[in-house]
């Protein structure tokens, strides 16, 4: 994937959480009560399941110090 900002070729890997699927939150919403679970209005990230662990590729542009997240639909 090339940086949306200098184009230069970005660094494949991964968040990770064993407790809770990789979730964008919206300003002001508080995460989900119970482990696995979803926050109201967020955007869930990546795949995985409370018996493996969550994750979600990202990626890293060294030159401008920022991690992207796509979202996926296929897992
Ligand atoms: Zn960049």
């Amino acid at each position: 994937m090339k940086c949306p900002y200098c184009e230069r070729e970005m660094r494949k890997g991964y968040f990770i959480d064993r407790e809770a699927p990789i979730q964008w939150i919206p300003e002001g919403s508080k995460p989900g009560l119970f482990k696995g679970s979803l926050a109201e209005g967020a955007v869930q990230l990546g795949g995985g399941s409370f018996w493996k662990n969550y994750s979600a590729t990202a990626w890293y542009c060294p030159a401008c110090k920022i991690v992207t997240v796509p979202v996926e639909t296929d897992s």
